[in-house]
């Protein structure tokens, strides 16, 4: 089906053309003709959905800037799009400026950690479509630089992280600055049970739309794991990091200090690498992620914070260098890879004292991830118990050494790129793993509910 099909006009589908799409993803086809219709949408997608062109598409339809006019003064926006990091509003931001490239909006760009003056510039030449993180904006607002009064459409994107991150409050206040009447869209990676509540609270009667099936990792993703101490963790990265093909990949740790000391590990190890957390300057973060995209260093060390909505398309390897606390970060962290039709490898470095978060983690996916002892990274328990190898560690089984070529990482990286598209993995897991153009469902919610 392609874009036109979907109500939009004639300059936004120049537009998407423009970049190369040809097909609306599963949430731009359920998602563009309800907002189109003017409705208000409630809708769980993941980072890497198409999420984004999702809203911004129809909601440059509906400003309608051309006829509309420019009529605002200054600071008041028709859009507001609240997102929770800097690095996610900016690809907004950058996306509303591609998709409207024929109808101009004017577009703000509102993110802590940057010095407000062209903040103050950008506002006071007026603008229609405001993107910012949540702080910022209450800043500008008790500077009485941004007057909300005139928002006409509303999109919280990544609403459950902006919860987990503690905006709540932020965002009620928000939310009592905007005109009762307006369009307000809420996009969220889960429908926890926060998020229903908030929804309940200020959506009228929203459509709700699901394409990220809240446990199922991303489709096309291999996942390993391999059983380490955590002392070793470092030193086996660098194995799987220099054996076999040097692909791109993102690596989380827990803490920004995490970040950091493996980060200068690595590089002590001949990889080239840069760290990405929230202690970093805005410049250092663009810089770290451009040079990432542009392949000038293989491996992006970020905590979950600061890769949370990093738009990287086609990313072959993900490695949870420590499991997250929160299981459901797992599958965000995952879902960065294996995207768009190209296969992935999730790696993941579990050492003993982590056992129990990997068996949450397998718990909420509904099976046992396949684990393997890479040659010469045994962890003492099983080194101690030549019986009961990595016994800290379910489903852990060593790798024959005379498969021992390249590590179970890379045999799994070269395989899986191998498979076709669609193909699924390995027996008995199909059922967890999801086609990125499977379409899910689209319900209405039955009122405030
Ligand atoms: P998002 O989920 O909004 O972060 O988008 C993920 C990536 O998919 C971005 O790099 C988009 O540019 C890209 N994308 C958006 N829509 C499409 C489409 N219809 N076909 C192919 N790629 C797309």
């Amino acid at each position: 089906m392609p874009f036109a099909t979907l109500g939009l006009a004639d300059d936004l589908v120049r537009a998407v053309a423009a970049q190369g799409y040809a097909t609306p993803t599963p949430i731009q086809a359920q998602a563009i003709p309800v907002i189109l219709a003017g409705r208000d949408l409630l809708a769980a997608a993941q980072t890497g959905t198409g999420k984004t062109a999702a809203f911004t598409l129809p909601l440059l339809q509906r400003l309608d800037i051309r006829r509309e006019g420019r009529l605002l003064p200054p600071g008041r926006p028709r859009a507001l799009v609240v997102t929770p990091t800097r690095e996610l509003a900016a690809q907004i931001a950058d996306s509303v400026r591609v998709y409207g490239r024929h109808l101009t909006p004017r577009i703000a760009l509102l993110v802590g950690g940057v010095s407000m003056k062209p903040q103050f510039d950008a506002l006071r030449r007026g603008v229609d479509v405001l993107v910012a993180t949540p702080g910022r904006l209450l800043d500008h607002i008790s500077q009485k630089t941004v007057n909300l009064s005139s928002v006409e459409i509303l999109v919280l994107d990544e609403a459950d992280r902006m919860l987990d991150l503690g905006f709540l409050p932020a965002i009620r206040r928000l939310l009592a600055l905007l005109p009762k009447r307006r369009q307000t869209l809420l996009f969220s990676a889960t429908f926890a049970e926060p998020i229903r509540q908030l929804s309940g609270d200020f959506m009228n009667d929203p459509a709700v739309i699901d394409v990220a099936p809240r446990n199922a990792p991303a489709d096309r993703v291999d996942q390993q794991v391999h059983p380490v101490d955590q002392d070793r963790k470092a030193a086996l990265l660098s194995h799987l990091l220099n054996a076999g093909e040097r692909d791109a990949t993102l690596v989380f740790t827990r803490t920004k200090h995490g970040a950091d000391r493996l980060s200068r590990q690595l590089e002590r190890d001949g990889i080239r690498t840069a760290a990405l957390h929230g202690n970093k300057s805005q410049a250092a973060r663009t810089r770290a992620l451009d040079d990432f995209k542009q392949g000038r260093i293989q491996v992006l060390v970020a905590t979950d914070i600061a890769a949370r909505g990093l738009d990287i398309v086609q990313l072959p390897r993900v490695v949870n260098y420590e499991l997250p606390h929160v299981p459901e970060d797992y599958v965000h962290r995952i879902g960065r890879t294996g995207r768009a039709g190209c296969t992935g490898l999730a790696v993941s470095l579990v050492s003993e004292d982590e056992a129990s978060r990997l068996h949450t983690i397998q718990r909420l996916l509904g099976r046992t991830l396949p684990s393997s002892v890479v040659e010469g990274f045994a962890p003492s328990t099983a080194r101690r118990s030549s019986t009961a190898p990595a016994s800290a560690v379910p489903g852990a089984r060593r790798h024959h050494p005379q498969r021992a070529g390249a590590s179970s990482g890379e045999r799994s990286a070269s395989s899986s790129s191998r498979r076709p598209a669609g193909s699924g993995g390995a027996a008995g897991d199909s059922a967890q793993r999801r086609n990125y153009h499977q379409t899910r469902r689209v319900t209405t919610a039955g009122g405030r509910s």
